[in-house]
């Protein structure tokens, strides 16, 4: 069959959705399959169960994250990867993260059926722990993937319920004593594409089926200490006060406007958390302790933004006489994605007449990690109502398959274009033997 007409394979994924949506589901039908639970084990057995029935070889990896790889038609390529994460969040929904690894199975089986074989190996990844878990360590198989997670960093780590993440590893298929062998080498990989939801509205307001993304989102977040002066709330007048939540109170508005004026939608800010003390009505607050947390696109960006709250929380100092202390907590950069991906997952889109927008991630998402290793491309599908990390969370099915046919084809074009160079026809033809 003609490679350009391949299709994946509509209710075979609709029942390996639906099949996987009933492990770790709860009553209430949300879904428990928290990072090493049962219900993480049971699911991760059913992959590697479906992954041996189509014959496809399957490696778990020091970190846990599981390997199914078919092998390409010139053995010295470089796999291409696709895949994402089977765990959820608590009461989460069947899409997040699983999708893209059952997409990439619907892949490998497509071109198992077809009989078609690529120059490349092509290999499906299902990452371990990428949610926040009872662990502490979120993104954890795609970090250890990318060199950035060590033994002696997990050693001790214990959920909340006082088990150690070790042992939890090892239970799922990891070693914990040697997680530094994991890490991928720069250029042992030809490039990682992941599916994922949107997670958000901006697909289904345009009404695009396809999000092609620009960038994973970067994070900094920051505690923030102001210091007034407390004092009788009624004998202080107003010209005296030194009042930290009214200090506090102004702020919070900056970062919302500073969020609201940045001329790109991926530019937000939020204040999450905020203690006042002595916290009494008839005492003028004399400290405000609050976290404020920005994502942005882009290090420009990110940079203006910052500049601006740094302004912003100067001119409340002074005009308020409050001290303000600043401790960061997070700084995470923005990642972007492979330039070259975007082009060819933009033209595979137009050729099957997906219509496709180019968005940044506002969420984190192992690709962001993959991206140090090798070129990476992620794809989003819309999200119903924008929900997700909830029980309600859906996607369209057809929507479903439009991302996954551009994620089939951007495959196939990058088996052709990458590596070129190691593609000598003698080579060519002993590798097809
Ligand atoms: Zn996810």
């Amino acid at each position: 069959m003609d490679s350009d007409k391949l299709h994946l394979n509509g209710s075979r994924l609709e029942s390996s959705i639906r099949e996987l949506g009933e492990i770790g589901r709860e009553t209430g039908g949300g879904l428990y399959r928290t990072a090493f639970s049962q219900a993480d084990l049971k699911g991760r057995e059913w992959l590697k169960t479906v992954l041996h029935a189509e014959g496809i070889s399957i490696r778990t990896d020091e970190a846990a994250n599981i390997w199914g790889s078919i092998p390409g038609s010139i053995p010295k390529l470089p796999p291409l990867v696709c895949g994402s994460h089977l765990d959820t969040v608590p009461n989460g929904g069947k899409f997040d993260g699983a999708l893209g690894v059952l997409l990439a199975l619907e892949v490998l089986r497509t071109l198992k059926d077809a009989g078609h074989q690529t120059r490349h190996p092509l290999v499906l990844v299902s990452f371990s722990a990428e949610e926040p878990n009872a662990y502490g360590f979120s993104t954890f198989g795609s970090r250890a993937a990318s060199g950035k997670l060590s033994s002696r960093q997990i050693r001790d780590a214990r959920s909340n319920e006082g088990r150690l993440l070790s042992e939890a590893l090892e239970e799922a298929g990891g070693d914990p004593g040697n997680l530094e062998r994991a890490a991928i080498p720069p250029g042992a990989l030809a490039a990682y594409l992941e599916v994922h939801i949107e997670q958000g509205k901006r697909l289904l307001r345009q009404r695009v089926p396809l999000g092609i993304v620009s960038s994973i989102t970067g994070i900094y977040r920051e505690q923030i200490r102001l210091k007034g002066e407390a004092n009788h709330a009624g004998t202080t007048l107003m010209s005296d006060r030194r009042d930290a939540l009214a200090a506090a109170a102004e702020i919070i508005l900056a970062a919302e406007e500073i969020c609201r004026l940045a001329p790109a939608p991926e530019v937000v800010g939020t204040v999450g958390m905020i203690g006042v003390t002595p916290g009494a009505a008839n005492i003028i607050p004399g400290e405000a302790l609050l976290t404020a947390e920005f994502r942005a696109a882009t290090e420009a960006q990110m940079e203006h933004l910052l500049a601006a709250w740094d302004k912003a929380l100067r001119r409340a100092a002074e005009t308020r006489e409050v001290k303000i202390t600043r401790t960061p907590i997070l700084k995470q950069s923005p990642v972007p994605m492979d330039r070259g991906i975007m082009m060819i997952a933009e033209r595979q889109a137009e050729r099957l007449q997906v219509p496709a927008m180019t968005l940044g991630s506002m969420a984190g998402h192992d690709a962001a990690h993959m991206a140090s290793v090798t070129r990476s491309g992620m794809l989003f599908v819309p999200s119903i109502g924008g929900k997700s990390h909830c029980p309600d969370e859906e996607s369209r099915m057809a929507d479903i398959l439009c991302a996954g046919n551009v994620l089939l084809h951007t495959l196939l074009v990058l088996d052709q274009s990458l590596d070129q160079s190691l593609d000598g026809r003698d080579e060519a033809r002993e590798g097809a033997v």
